[in-house]
């Protein structure tokens, strides 16, 4: 960091303190987004390590995916689950950039990331990301392929099945909501014969992670990987 960005990080903490999602406790100017303490204890799951982890058990006999894992593990209750919040509905899309570059950098020595040719965010249904204004995944994608030197692809859209929803109640017209994966036919051709890696914020039932990896299949030589963020504990 050049001393003028340190000045001018550490005026701009004056004004306005930047805090760690984690613990709530100011940063200091030579951190980014969390602080060093939570990183050191950030809840990895290793999974990259492990040979058919509980993440590839997950989807298997339902879809053919080479690898799986995840970075963090996820518990609505813990206190790292804020970073995930952050991320999708609080604009800190950045974090989750920072933070899956670091992952990538992190795994690299597990071989996990070997042989990965492209990187393809889930996408967000078009409505959902004018309301947001950005999808998470993207910027999960974008951290990924910094660190490891390959492209995005945005080969993947979301459109959601309406049906004759209007007259349900607002509870019943969620749970209702079916969104389907279908390719983006510009970008296919990018992908054939490539080993490619599916990108979200977090895996729970792993049902839009295995719809995306169905619809990627259908490319010609293609195989896929997948990388979450966060994970539930899956065993
Ligand atoms: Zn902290």
């Amino acid at each position: 960091m050049s001393k003028l960005t340190e000045w001018g990080r550490a005026l701009a903490d004056a004004l306005m303190p930047r805090t760690c999602p984690v613990c709530g406790n100011p940063l200091h100017a030579d951190e980014r987004y969390i602080c060093r303490a939570c990183l050191v204890a950030l809840p990895r799951t290793h999974l990259e390590d492990v040979e058919f982890n509980a993440m590839e058990q997950l989807f298997a006999g339902k879809v053919p995916i080479e690898r799986a894992t995840g970075y963090f593990y996820y518990q609505k209750t813990s206190p790292y689950a804020q970073i995930l919040f952050d991320i999708k509905y609080r604009n800190r899309p950045q974090m989750g950039q920072w933070l899956t570059s670091r992952a990538a950098q992190e795994m690299r020595a597990s071989g996990f990331f070997d042989g990965i040719g492209a990187i393809v965010p889930v996408p967000l249904h078009p409505s959902k990301r004018a309301e947001r204004g950005y999808n998470q995944s993207d910027y999960l994608a974008r951290g990924l392929a910094e660190a490891l030197g390959v492209p995005v692809v945005q080969a993947l859209k979301s459109t959601r099945a309406h049906g004759s929803q209007t007259r349900r109640g607002a509870t019943d017209r969620w749970l209702n909501v079916q969104h389907t994966y279908t390719l983006n036919d510009k970008k296919t051709l990018t992908l054939e014969n490539t080993h490619t890696l599916l990108v979200d914020d977090v895996v729970t039932t792993g049902a839009t992670l295995e719809a995306c990896a169905r619809a990627l299949l259908t490319i010609p030589g293609t195989t896929v990987s997948l990388f979450t963020l966060a994970t539930a504990r899956l065993d």
